[in-house]
């Protein structure tokens, strides 16, 4: 298969094929993500990608789920995605589950129909980064969407029927913003009603603006403690009656995996726990973005 750059697809891909069919993200600009820095944003051949999903074809017949990468495959235009989806269709007719990332500037040039159109193709799963539901926090990160336009795409993509996974950052909103980001993110994602919800803690990377803003004292990392009070916030305020929560990713402190609303009071006590230290935090040299 061909990869060129920094492929990164998520956690729960794991066992997923993944076929690379852009470089890089096309907004390449939130201040915390060094994922794609040195990357121009750009499609890739489709001789290349034919030769891929011929590879495919021929080695991976066991394998159920495909994700296209990188950053945001859904920004591609329907005219190039329906024929993609249609040929991974016809080279792969074992693939049961397509997914991808999509950012809320890419989904905001998709109707329904486009989205009902790929369902119907294969797409199953979507990948949407939140990161906070503050305007402020958000502009000051550069996400490039307001909150309005997230709940937006995200009503489109559940609309449609497409599972939709929501990345909220803990920390992002600084030691001074916490509890602000903590309840409007929540509030935010009561509004999207996601299937899933991922928590990642930020941790600022060398070569990104959040790491030179750090350094610079504009802005300042909340400590562990104040990050699970966050996390322990925005718990506390989301009100959806089913949905996953997850913040067992590498970069968390306390990790937990529980459905909301049925395990609330359970995560939040251990969460609590963790505040009175009965419960052991990650260390930070095992932690990572
Ligand atoms: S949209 Fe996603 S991939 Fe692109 S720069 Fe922002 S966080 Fe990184």
């Amino acid at each position: 298969m061909d990869y060129q750059g920094n492929v990164i697809r998520p956690p729960s891909e794991t066992n997923s094929i993944i076929l690379q069919v852009t470089v890089g993200c096309s907004h390449n600009r939130c201040t915390f993500c060094g994922a794609y820095k040195e990357e121009k944003f750009r499609y890739k051949d489709e001789a290349i990608i034919d030769r891929d999903l011929a590879y495919a074809a021929q080695h991976f017949q066991r394998h159920r789920r495909m994700f296209l990468a990188d950053g945001d495959v859904v920004s591609i235009p329907q005219h190039r995605l329906v024929p993609l989806f249609q040929k991974i269709n016809c080279k792969l007719p074992w693939i049961r589950r397509i997914s991808l990332y999509g950012n809320s500037r890419g989904l905001r040039h998709k109707t329904v129909d486009d989205l009902l159109t790929l369902k119907a193709l294969g797409l199953d799963r979507i990948y949407m980064g939140l990161e906070s539901g503050e305007d402020a926090v958000l502009a000051s990160v550069c996400k490039g969407s307001t909150a309005a336009q997230m709940i937006a795409a995200a009503r489109k993509v559940r609309e449609a029927g497409i599972f939709l996974s929501v990345t909220v950052l803990l920390g992002i909103g600084g030691s001074q913003g916490s509890t602000q980001h903590a309840v409007a993110t929540a509030e935010v994602l009561n509004q999207m009603a996601p299937n899933q919800i991922a928590a990642l803690t930020v941790i600022p990377i060398p070569g990104t603006t959040l790491y030179d803003d750090m350094n610079r004292g504009h802005f300042q990392l909340p400590n562990e403690l104040s990050i699970l009070q966050e996390l322990k916030t925005l718990v506390n305020h989301i009100k959806l009656d089913k949905v996953q929560f997850q913040a067992n990713h590498a970069s968390n402190f306390l990790p937990i995996d529980c459905r909301l609303e049925r395990d609330k009071s359970i995560t939040l006590a251990r969460i609590e726990q963790a505040l009175a230290g009965a419960i052991p935090l990650m260390p930070d040299y095992m932690r990572g973005l």
